[in-house]
């Protein structure tokens, strides 16, 4: 019995688990050196053709590469479903969303701009890039149950400002893209802003602020 389940390969179940509790890595770059081959070879990494790709299941070892990636100017990234930006997010998310103002509009999620369909940038509201470079953010992102980072549930619809200052960043900017999502919400936030502009103004008058300013400003001319 035992000699049988020493061999894995006989059992392709066991090889299967094996490896959906590994983390796959790939690390490119334009020109390795001898030393470098051997290195990443000495550390379980595969020349496929183009990278050299391997299997990683701990932070520690992670932060090893990672550490030697940035020394020798190469480039690292967790390759799976979480860590991998698909070529074609910005078709899945047109076919998901439809434009949510006169069927021609879409609205920032994160500065409520109308938007038509050429000039929308799709977003990932969780970071493509951040997932890419950590096993830890991979981890969190599997509690809150994302399994796929280019799900349509996390793709945004976004003005390029909006997009180029979000860039990796998360927390805050996450709830406002969950929130920037419902046009209902946009009418509120508008509908609040003109009401707190018209108190202002009636504090304004109220208090003769206003003719104050006017008076000052009649005496100068
Ligand atoms: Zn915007």
């Amino acid at each position: 019995m035992g000699k049988f389940f020493k061999k894995s390969e006989k059992f392709p179940i066991i090889r299967y688990i094996e490896v959906i509790f590994m983390y796959p890595i790939i690390i490119s770059g334009k020109f390795f050196t001898k030393k470098q081959r051997r290195f990443l070879r000495k550390n379980g990494f595969e020349w496929d053709g183009l990278d050299f790709v391997g299997y990683i299941d701990n932070d520690k070892k992670i932060r090893k590469l990672k550490y030697y990636c940035q020394q020798h100017k190469f480039r690292f990234k967790i390759r799976n479903s979480l860590g991998t930006r698909s070529s074609d997010y910005r078709r899945i998310f047109f076919i998901y969303h439809k434009p949510v103002i006169h069927s021609k509009y879409y609205l920032c999620a994160y500065c409520g701009r109308r938007l038509t369909k050429d000039k929308v940038t799709v977003d990932h509201l969780y970071p493509v890039g951040k997932a890419a470079n950590s096993l830890k953010y991979q981890k969190k992102l599997t509690k809150k149950g994302v399994k796929n980072i280019n799900d349509p549930g996390n793709l945004v619809a976004a003005c390029k400002a909006c997009n180029a200052r979000k860039g990796m960043k998360t927390g805050l900017w996450i709830f406002r893209g969950k929130i920037g999502r419902y046009k209902t919400l946009w009418y509120i936030r508008w509908v609040l802003r003109l009401f707190l502009f018209a108190l202002i103004c009636y504090l304004l008058w109220k208090h003769h602020i206003i003719s104050d300013i006017l008076d000052t400003f009649s005496r100068f001319f």
